[in-house]
């Protein structure tokens, strides 16, 4: 059994040994997280044996106030795009395993992500994240090259995707090269469970079955050059405390390898798939609260990186997660390739959250957040170690809130419907004055006038 860096040893012996902190300890933790530089994984050990319910009130607290400091009112909204559902591998939780006879299989054609794209543009989208099961051999990596520069070459009227994250299987350094050269934004692959055993129990066959391959994509993917990367766990399959203790193993293992660690973090639970045992009885289910402080934990102890939730959370849990320091949601999802140009379906996991995009931006209006598109910062390379040096001393919000609300201005005019684009307005209103700084704030509203004059893609 090779775990890489990962440490299981050490990890039972936290798990075993580990206590949760006393009232005085727990103050003087988060007394440490409010300075909003990240607390040691030791104090996050700690925070992951809570249980008392006043004591994660607490740290709800804090994890609310690190991410309106850092985020502000502000989230990013992007959308799935499934392209394949053929795999090749066996993961016994996933709708598209190759042994999985009752969904209908499909790869889309060049011209219907042509379709698909369109549809999502129309909708006013502007972010993609490009999926795909591993069935398409060894024409995957052309398949997705050239699809990258489908969706990228997508215009309807003054719309279209500026940045096309990448959720695929894990491959060799060279490819990776191949990849980053297609422009994509970040690259995004889940341990899924860093647990062996359970990822060996999950993972029957096929080439993601090679846990010490999968566990080392992110070193090939930085030594290829991508700076921004995407973890993710897949939440009930393993015990929630393993798995929080062994993503900081691998993000320090990337940090001291490399400078710098993870872009974003993703945190889907367990979904019922069809045909999938596995995902309807989860073998380590997470509670909502449970879950709850998951999301705490980790804003508390990498307030930089990103966390995003997708549809596969109801209406309800968005809410409390956007209060705990989600900063990207997925919306108006579709997990089956052609599912937004077409009504016919096999999706991936059933979803628990089907409203539109329009609907989803009412509700964060409603929030008082401004709904992001942008995607300013990879353009302008503002990306790994650099984004880092930005975000740490807290420069990065001078662009953020700016690029917020022009490309929610954008949205507002072109996309929404009536009721939306009213509230929008005057909400963008109320959040210029919340621009650090008077001259950005004149700038931007100067970036909003001439985006009413029919101006597009503006940002700082
Ligand atoms: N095939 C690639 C892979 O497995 O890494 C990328 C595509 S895969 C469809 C994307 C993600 O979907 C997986 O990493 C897994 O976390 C998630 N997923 C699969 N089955 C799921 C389920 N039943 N519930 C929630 N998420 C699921
Ligand atoms: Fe294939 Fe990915 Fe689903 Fe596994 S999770 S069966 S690799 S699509």
């Amino acid at each position: 059994m090779n775990t890489g860096f990962i440490d299981q040893e050490k990890i039972y012996r936290y798990l075993e040994e580990t206590t949760p902190p006393n009232a005085e300890e727990l103050a003087k933790i988060l007394t440490h997280a409010r300075e909003m530089q990240g607390i040691s994984f030791e104090e996050a050990e700690r925070l992951l044996m809570v249980e008392d319910p006043a004591h994660l009130e607490k740290m709800f607290e804090v994890a609310n106030y690190i991410k309106t400091e850092i985020y502000g009112s502000r989230l990013v909204l992007f959308a799935p795009l499934y392209l394949s559902s053929f795999c090749r591998n066996e993961c016994l939780y996933c709708a598209f395993k190759k042994s999985n006879s009752m969904i209908p299989r499909r790869t889309l054609t060049q011209e219907e992500i042509e379709k698909e794209v369109e549809a999502l543009v129309s909708q006013g989208h502007k972010r993609v994240l490009l999926v795909s099961g591993e069935g398409l051999g060894k024409n995957a990596l052309d398949y997705t090259i050239e699809s990258l520069k489908t969706i990228y070459s997508v215009k309807v009227g003054k719309g279209e995707i500026r940045r096309v994250n990448v959720n695929v299987a894990a491959m060799e350094v060279e490819d990776f090269k191949k990849l980053k050269d297609a422009k994509i934004g970040t690259y995004q692959l889940f341990q899924e469970t860093y647990h062996y055993d359970t990822y060996k129990k999950m993972h029957v066959s096929g080439p993601k079955s090679d846990y010490l391959y999968h566990l080392t994509a992110m070193d090939r993917a930085m030594e290829a050059g991508i700076d921004d990367v995407g973890v993710g766990i897949l939440f009930g399959l393993a015990d929630y405390r393993f798995e929080i203790m062994a993503l900081l193993q691998h993000i320090r293992h990337l940090e001291d390898r490399f400078g710098f660690g993870v872009h974003t973090i993703s945190v889907p639970r367990l979904e019922p798939a069809t045909n999938s045992d596995v995902s309807c009885n989860p073998p380590h289910p997470v509670d909502d609260e449970t879950f709850k402080k998951i999301l705490a934990i980790l804003r508390i102890t990498i307030p930089y990186t990103g966390l995003i939730l997708s549809t596969r959370e109801t209406a309800e849990m968005r809410r409390d997660a956007l209060r705990l320091g989600i900063s990207q949601i997925s919306a108006g999802s579709r997990t089956n390739p052609g599912g937004y140009s077409e009504s016919d379906s096999a999706e991936q996991f059933s979803l628990g959250d089907h409203r539109s995009l329009d609907a989803v931006i009412k509700d964060i209006i409603e929030m008082k957040h401004i709904p992001s598109f942008c995607t300013g910062c990879y353009r302008l390379g503002r990306t790994g170690a650099d984004f880092m040096d930005l975000a740490k001393p807290g420069l990065i919000k001078h662009y953020c809130l700016p690029n917020a609300l022009t490309t929610f201005k954008e949205y507002l005019i072109n996309y929404a419907s009536a009721k939306t684009q009213a509230d929008g307005e005057k909400l963008i209103e109320e959040m210029i004055s919340e621009i650090p700084g008077k001259d950005v704030q004149e700038r931007t509203r100067k970036m909003l006038k001439a985006i009413e004059n029919g101006s597009t893609d503006l940002y700082v």
